[in-house]
């Protein structure tokens, strides 16, 4: 296709965007979509200025329908420029200065610092209000900027917009009717119940509320204005943009805050601190709108037939965007879980560009209906990860089909019964597996090995020179130097951090160990239940479960682990080759009642019961819920019940809360 063709077609498909956009109130694509579309017809046309015609989209503005009377704008109306990041921002500045000062080229320390209104940029609808004598005679919705639907009717029905001013002033201003996002989600919530047409989002619903034939619809809604400009008679114009606020202010309008910064520096910092707190704002941005503070400047500037030259707006990096499924992949972790992973076309997304996407576990593609081929909807989640919440079929979406087999070794895939996840069994076996293992034993929270990447272990396993995490113990300088990318200088550190990390501490081990259902948390509660790795080794379930903290399924897991013969080989080979374990936890002289038993009975004054056991169990005593012979001591509080009794019967020895505090008191702060 040539560039003539080339253009042609994309002013065709960004007119057919721009009509359900502006017209319908209806857009067919994402905003990025139809802004990706719109640059690149920009980008031809600057390439090829000979082939720019009046009528193409990037020289004109929105689109009018005929459903209101069309009346022409006593002064044009404009978009606006926009930019993405911050070098498109500083190339806009580097223009201004260019066409104001005859300051050419870059950006540098010395540039000067001209006065820049940042404002938030609404995402509503565009209209102009005419005032004359101070009384609202006349509303405009954009239009295409020449011509603009006559909405004057519609309009009067919003309470934020004066029908008469402080002062008998004409004007003419410039407002963005929008929204509030929680008016618009009752109203799409309303329009579901009455089995009517939803909006897409707060800008398409404000549109389409302003735009109704009937005014009574308007009026039925919550409609609100942010006034941003505003053109007085010449004698009563103001000398900055942000004087025209506060003077549109105190004539009554709503206005936003206008925040003056000195160079496109502070108004970086201003967009950046925006998006940061934007969503705390009832109302939707998409951006932060800059503009020339001086008057006198922005005349100097001017208009090119679409934007003014003396404002920019900065658009928001989109949160959520859709995409296409190409392919959905699945990952074997350390546990052998099977995670489903899609891989998508990439695409811009909060600021980094992003090819996958996680589906979480097999429940999800099902919640979701996700299949090959579908057009999804992928947000960040935690900012981080990003995840897909919405699918649309396509003639492209093929059927899901489930794994049946690992798709790292081929061994067929087991479901756990009451789990959601699909299990690799070949434990031993399975490369992904023993990477993952390795992976996480050396990690940060674990034994903290430096130098050990994803790509050295990935080379360790596949060349069968590691099995387990013990093998990392016997590696040699020799065998580490055979491995690709590694210099004679870091395979010596890579030794000597392996090495370092054999004298480590308890609960970095039990988390490294990455026994199923442990994470940090409990191998830091297991630590400070068990003198030594022996000790856990040797709890029975009965022992893990009685510890506050270890759920009856974990003290399963935890027995299992150590009961299983290759696991125990592992543990016994690294013991051997030297690991040092120091219980930070468990120190000697803390471990006061070690080996009494308590049974607490009644109401305590200053303890809760949990709180009373955490005490006991730190110091080493046991907490069974039940008086018997091998009881050492009944602590009694009030209304104390039937195992005060049993307790006096057995000839148990009963204590007070003032005994007890006693007994813990050198560790009051427990
Ligand atoms: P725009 O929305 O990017 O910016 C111009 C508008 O910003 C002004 O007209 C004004 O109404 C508004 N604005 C809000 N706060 C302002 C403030 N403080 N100061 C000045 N102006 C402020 O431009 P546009 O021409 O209205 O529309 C283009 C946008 O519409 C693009 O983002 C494009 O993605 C979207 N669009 C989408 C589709 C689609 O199919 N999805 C089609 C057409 C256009």
């Amino acid at each position: 296709m040539d560039v003539q063709e080339k253009i042609k077609k994309l002013r065709k498909e960004i007119e057919l965007y721009s009509y359900y956009y502006y017209v319908e109130d209806n857009p067919k694509i994402e905003d990025y979509e139809y802004d990706a579309l719109f640059r690149e017809l920009q980008k031809l046309e600057n390439e090829h200025p000979e082939l720019i015609t009046p009528d193409s989209p990037t020289q004109r503005v929105g689109g009018i329908s005929e459903k209101f009377e069309a009346v022409a704008h006593k002064n044009r109306l404009y978009s606006l420029d926009n930019a993405n990041n911050d070098e498109e921002l500083s190339k806009w500045y580097e223009r201004v200065l260019k066409d104001t000062t005859g300051l050419d080229g870059q950006l540098n320390l010395f540039s000067p610092k001209i006065p820049l209104a940042c404002e938030y940029k609404i995402d509503g609808l565009a209209v102009s209000l005419t005032y004359v004598n101070g009384v609202f005679t006349q509303g405009l919705t954009r239009g295409d900027g020449i011509v603009g639907e006559d909405i004057t009717n519609n309009l009067k029905t919003i309470k934020a917009i004066p029908l008469k001013l402080f002062e008998p002033v004409n004007v003419e201003v410039r407002g963005e009717v929008y929204m509030p996002i929680a008016s618009f989600e009752k109203l799409n919530a309303k329009q579901l119940e009455a089995g009517q047409k939803t909006f897409a989002n707060p800008r398409n619903a404000a549109a389409g509320t302003v735009r109704q034939l009937d005014p009574k619809i308007t009026a039925s809604r919550d409609l609100s204005i942010f006034v941003y400009g505003g053109i007085f008679d010449k004698n009563e114009a103001p000398k900055t943009h942000s004087e025209t606020m506060a003077k549109l202010t105190k004539l009554g309008f709503r206005t936003n805050k206008v925040t003056v910064v000195e160079g496109i520096e502070e108004a970086i910092n201003f967009c950046k601190k925006t998006d940061e707190l934007r969503h705390t704002l009832n109302y939707a941005t998409d951006g932060v709108v800059i503009k020339v503070d001086e008057i006198s400047k922005q005349l100097e500037l001017g208009f090119t037939s679409r934007v003014p030259k003396w404002a920019i707006a900065f658009k928001f990096p989109p949160e959520e965007v859709w995409t296409d499924i190409e392919s959905i992949e699945f990952s074997v972790g350390r546990k052998g879980i099977i995670t489903p992973v899609s891989n998508l076309k990439p695409v811009l997304l909060a600021g980094s560009t992003v090819s996958r996407a996680s589906l979480y576990n097999f429940d999800e593609i099902q919640r979701l209906n996700v299949q090959v081929g579908d057009r999804a909807l992928v947000k960040k989640a935690a900012e981080i990860i990003p995840k897909v919440i919405r699918v649309e079929k396509t003639q492209n979406s093929k059927p899901f089909e489930m794994p049946k087999t690992c798709p790292c070794c081929s061994t067929p895939l087991v479901e756990v019964e009451g789990e959601v996840a699909l299990y690799c069994p070949n434990k031993s076996g399975c490369s992904a597996q023993i990477k993952g293992r390795i992976e996480y034993f050396v990690s940060k929270n674990a034994m903290d090995i430096d130098g050990l990447g994803e790509s050295i272990i990935s080379q360790l396993v596949e060349r069968k020179m590691v099995y387990t995490y013990a093998d990392l113990y016997e590696l040699t300088y020799e065998q580490l130097l055979e491995l690709d990318l590694i210099a004679e200088k870091s395979a010596q550190n890579l030794l000597d951090a392996i090495n370092a990390s054999k004298n480590t501490k308890l609960p970095k081990f039990i988390n490294a160990l990455g026994i199923r259902l442990v994470g940090k948390e409990s191998a830091d509660i297991l630590s400070q239940n068990f003198e030594n790795i022996e000790a856990l080794k040797n709890a029975s379930i009965e022992d893990l479960n009685a510890i506050d903290g270890i759920g009856e399924k974990m003290a399963k897991s935890i027995y299992d682990y150590f009961h299983n013969e290759e696991n125990l080989k592992t543990l016994n080979k690294v013991l051997n080759l030297g690991l040092k374990l120091e219980n930070t936890y468990r120190r000697e002289e803390d471990l006061k009642l070690k080996g009494l038993s308590f049974v607490l009975t009644g109401t305590l004054e200053e303890f809760s019961r949990d709180k009373a056991q955490e005490i006991l169990k730190s110091l080493g005593a046991k907490t069974p819920n039940s008086v018997s012979k091998n009881t050492d001591y009944v602590i009694a509080g009030a209304n104390a019940g039937s195992k005060l009794t049993k307790a006096q019967n057995l000839g148990i020895k009963i204590i007070n809360e003032d005994e007890f505090k006693e007994l813990i008191n050198y560790k009051e702060d427990l």
